[in-house]
């Protein structure tokens, strides 16, 4: 765990340590990002010391290489291509030599060491004070942000004083082309949640230079994706001698007792990649960013930054009166969710952000079903460039439907960055067909809480139609059901209970996808709504496909126990045997690394909250007695192996007014990653957990959703606080929701006076 110190109000995580544990997890929690390009939190000088350091990874959002899937025995319909996000050359390299020995925690004397990344202002610096094993000492200082205003842009700074005596010194800045490899271990080798790249998976194709700052143009092996990557460094100092060499430039002379010498570096990533794009075209406008920024220098493009997360900090900040610990970890999860997420309506947010390789870099459910409400609820525009992306992807999710022998409609991919299907894996991969409920979902969501008409007509209604589609021809209406509308062979959200029929929660969500769809298209057909019969035209969509849906959605089959009255996870799970938790050792979690797959999945063990999900997603389907049975039972066979499940059963136990646990789950939520609880911070952080701990605030102990369009809220502040407070947006409006005990204020901040609900009292908000 990083060493937290709780100041400044619980914006800064601080590490004065040099444990090399401790370095290695903060790669990950330093990670800079700004939804285009992402920077680990590695030290400047991790090439020279081999274990201070995991993976000193920039990655650039969906900036991927792909090679074909090698399977032992393969079938048709198997996803053909790895997608996989590569390290790309970074600028990250600073070394300080002094006398000609290099600045490490290895050499010399480390007399002050403090890295602390400020969440406030999005900034990481590092502070130091070495000895040289000459005896020379100096002060030093970096800052780095990853700016919002200019994407491209990764900015650092550096100070360096000279302490007691004149220092001869070099500092070198390279741009490291070639050495952007992170250390895979042995252990990582067996853990299929990593897939690190082992090879270089680019070539360089160009190299520029212009007006002093140097460009590199790298070309993937196999996706054919270019990228142009800018350095430039500058320094305010005229005692040093400037030396630039291929991609590095360094700095030499001497430092007076006293005297300060400055730096500044700017790397630039360029933001089109495709094939497709001009190259000289991309050049270009790189290096017009390039040159706005080099003339702001540093220090402005700080200061706008700042401004830039004042700003998102009004939006989205989360107070809680009563736990430094906890306000801390809360404003951790909300400030790595802001940086994963692209805001180009190309690209959208993979499960690790940009903080690591885990999982390749794939784009899934997470968003939609965990991190996307954040959006919706602080930065609708975010929200709507997320849902864009998947827009752009249909044409790839109907060919995948085609493949699945379904005629009609879509199925998007469970994992994918181009939107083809990246899953080798189909039992928990393509099988979890639930991804498309939970897409029409969210473009549902949107749309409820913005009223962007414009987004529902044009991209909203093609998606809603065609993943609605999909369900209905994927299912049949089963004569050993009484004739029921069924979804067989498909896996739910938990991944330790493969290829069932009737998953609950995927029939759940099928059922409101076709209804959805049935209910927009009535609308625009009655409205008279151009733009959508366009679209319904453009996909061939009959009139009598309405009535199927519908019917399809009435006989829906959901699985149920009545002996115990229980909403059963699919139709066979009951008859599965409990896993033995008792006799299972510590030491054989998660299960996944222990058990073959067959193993777990004959036995009623989930990896992740499912049914429970169901309930908190559709809570008007379900009376409180069956969520809170059901609850009980399924927190009984749940060992919370998936990151995404402790803030469902969290938020669900806040319904049921179960307050200590709910506070509990709420605790391993926000502190998930701080506190390293899954094992595997060091391959990036959980973002799907993070949107969940935003969620656990907002519909967990405020209660709050969307009901017949209006907004509700059943607040219940956990007793360890003394207050809540937050914002939204909803319909144009902006609302404070600040809670105390035995009371809950709601403030309209802008926009115009709007209803809400308090539990059952109608509130008016002018
Ligand atoms: C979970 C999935 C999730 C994926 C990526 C897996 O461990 O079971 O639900 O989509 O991680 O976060």
């Amino acid at each position: 765990m990083v060493k937290i110190n709780i100041e400044d109000f619980c914006w800064k995580l601080i590490d004065n340590s040099i444990r090399k544990e401790s370095i290695i997890n903060n790669e990950t929690l330093f990670s800079l990002s700004n939804g285009h390009v992402g920077t680990r939190g590695s030290l400047e000088e991790s090439h020279l010391v081999s274990d201070y350091g995991h993976s000193e990874a920039t990655l650039v959002n969906g900036y991927y290489d792909s090679e074909p899937i090698q399977y032992g025995e393969w079938a048709y319909g198997y996803a053909k291509n790895h997608q996989t996000v590569i390290p790309v050359p970074h600028g990250k390299h600073v070394v300080i030599e002094v006398n000609g020995t290099p600045f490490t925690l290895e050499e010399g004397k480390v007399l002050e060491h403090s890295r602390q990344l400020n969440l406030k202002e999005g900034l990481l610096t590092r502070a130091f004070k070495w000895e040289a094993p000459s005896g020379e000492v100096i002060e030093g200082r970096f800052e780095r942000l990853v700016s919002y205003r200019y994407p491209e842009i990764v900015a650092q700074s550096l100070t360096i004083k000279a302490v007691e005596s004149e220092v001869p010194i070099k500092v070198s800045f390279e741009l490291d082309e070639l050495d952007t490899l992170g250390k895979q271990t042995a252990e990582d080798d067996n853990d299929p949640r990593v897939k690190a790249q082992k090879e270089r998976r680019f070539t360089i194709e160009n190299r520029e230079s212009k007006d002093d700052s140097t460009y590199v143009q790298i070309q993937t092996k196999a996706s054919d994706l270019s990228l142009w990557v800018g350095s430039f460094v500058s320094t305010y100092s005229e005692q040093l001698q400037r030396n630039a060499e291929n991609q590095s430039v360094s700095f030499e002379g001497s430092i007076k007792e006293g005297d300060i010498v400055t730096f500044e570096q700017f790397t630039a990533y360029s933001n089109q990649f495709s094939s497709g794009d001009d190259a000289e075209k991309v050049l270009k406008h790189l290096h017009n960013q390039m040159q706005t920024v080099r003339d702001l220098g540093f220090e402005k493009v700080k200061a706008q930054h700042l401004e830039d997360m004042a700003e998102f900090w009004k939006q989205s900040d989360i107070e809680i009166d009563g736990d430094d610990q906890l306000q801390l970890g809360l404003r951790f999860n909300l400030f790595h969710l802001n940086q994963a997420a692209a805001r180009d309506g190309k690209r959208n947010m993979s499960a690790k952000g940009l903080t690591g390789e885990g999982y390749e870099g794939h784009y899934f459910w997470d968003t939609e079903m965990y991190m996307l409400p954040f959006f919706i609820y602080t930065q609708p525009d975010v929200a709507k460039s997320l849902l864009s992306y998947r827009y752009t992807i249909l044409e790839q999710a109907r060919d995948r439907a085609r493949e699945m022998a379904i005629q009609t409609g879509a199925l998007f991919a469970w994992r994918t960055i181009n939107g083809e299907e990246a899953s080798p894996y189909y039992p928990a991969g393509t099988a979890q067909i639930h991804i498309n409920g939970d897409i029409a979902h969210a473009v549902d969501e949107y749309v409820q809480a913005t009223d962007d008409a414009e987004f529902k007509w044009n991209k909203g209604l093609e998606i809603v139609s065609e993943t609605a589609r999909f369900y209905y021809n994927w299912g049949h209406f089963d004569e050993t059901k009484q004739g029921a509308f069924v979804l067989n062979e498909v896996t739910g959200p938990d991944e330790y209970t493969a290829l069932v029929n009737n998953n609950y929660y995927t029939n759940l969500i099928a059922q409101k996808n076709l209804l959805l769809a049935a209910e927009w298209i009535e609308e625009a057909l009655e409205d008279d709504v151009k733009e959508a019969k366009d679209v319904l035209d453009s996909i061939g969509f009959s009139e009598s496909e309405l009535e199927d849906w519908k019917e399809a959605a009435d006989t829906m089959f959901f699985p149920y126990e009545e002996e115990r009255q229980l909403s059963m996870q699919d139709d066979s799970f009951f008859s599965k045997k409990v896993w033995d938790f008792e006799n299972t050792p510590e030491e054989n979690h998660p299960l996944l690394l222990h058990y073959h797959p067959m193993t777990i999945y004959k036995h009623q063990v989930n990896k992740q909250a499912d049914t429970v999900l169901a309930q908190i997603v559709f809570p008007e389907v379900f009376s409180l007695e069956q969520r809170a049975r059901d609850y009980d039972y399924y927190e009984g066979v749940t060992t919370h192996d998936s990151s995404l499940s402790r803030s469902i059963f969290g938020i669900a136990a806040s319904a049921l007014d179960r307050m200590d646990k709910a506070y509990s789950y709420f605790m391993d939520t926000a502190l998930m990653d701080l506190n390293d609880m899954q094992s595997n911070t060091k391959d990036g952080v959980h973002a799907a957990n993070m949107g969940g701990t935003w969620m656990s605030i907002v519909t967990g102990f405020a209660g709050m959703s969307v009901v017949d369009n209006q907004l509700t809220f059943k607040p219940r502040l956990p007793k360890e606080w003394q207050a809540l407070r937050f914002s939204i947006q909803f319909k144009n409006r902006h609302i404070r929701v600040e809670m105390t005990e035995g009371d809950t204020q709601y403030t309209l901040l802008e926009g115009e006076s709007l209803e809400i609900k308090h539990f059952d009292e109608v509130r008016e908000l002018k």
